[in-house]
């Protein structure tokens, strides 16, 4: 039991208290835009130049709400010796934000960053048909979509990074290597013409 007796109440009063004097404050939207936190799932951009159409954002959907279509396009091959090399060319991406239930399961699969949150929500239209969103606005959406946090500075290198920084570092030893290799056998040979120039002047002198 508190010691002292009441002190619940008192506790519920003064919060009732300040609740009351507060100022309430009344959104004036859409003269005064929110400011909503910069992660807000407000739509879903599409990066286009990342999409490989490889389908698992529409495979994974669970409202499927996302249409792609696409076509095979036949790549001359580089080389001679080499097969003709094939890939996909995206015709349609759409996204039906009717039935969208931002879920994030589409950004989340996708393996080559191609789709991401925006906080862009002044998307609302007069008739729900037109609530499908096709990959120009999806586009469109991608320059509302806030630069990632900063990574952690204690966080372990990423693997693409380090593979990089080590064969940088590599190349510029070989290069130093190289180089040092290159200057030693020149200056050997320099010393090798100077002995032999020496040489030639002490057989001259004798048979002077
Ligand atoms: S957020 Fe969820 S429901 Fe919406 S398109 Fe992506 S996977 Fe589908
Ligand atoms: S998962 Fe990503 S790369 Fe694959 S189709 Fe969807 S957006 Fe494109």
């Amino acid at each position: 039991m508190s010691p002292f007796p009441g002190r619940g109440l008192a506790k519920g009063l003064a919060v009732t208290l300040r609740t009351m004097t507060k100022r309430t404050v009344t959104a004036q939207y859409p003269d005064v835009q929110p400011e909503l936190p910069p992660r807000s799932r407000g739509v879903i951009a599409l990066l286009e130049e990342n999409c490989t159409v490889c389908m698992l954002c529409a495979r994974e959907c669970p409202d499927w709400c996302i249409y792609i279509d696409s076509h095979k396009e036949t790549l001359p091959a580089a080389d001679p010796n080499a097969r003709a090399r094939t890939r996909n060319v995206l015709d349609r991406f759409a996204i039906d934000f009717s039935l969208c239930m931002y879920c994030g399961i589409c950004i989340e699969v996708c393996p080559f960053d191609a789709l991401f949150w925006s906080p862009e929500f002044e998307y609302a239209e007069e008739d729900i048909l037109d609530l499908t969103h096709e990959r120009d606005r999806l586009r469109e959406w991608m320059w509302t979509v806030p630069a990632p946090p900063a990574l952690d500075p204690a966080a372990e290198e990423p693997k693409e990074i380090a593979a990089a920084r080590k064969a940088a570092d590599k190349a510029v030893a070989a290069a130093a290597a190289a180089a040092a290799a290159a200057a030693e056998a020149s200056a050997a040979s320099g010393a090798s013409e100077a002995s032999e120039a020496s040489a030639a002047s002490a057989e001259q002198e004798g048979d002077a």
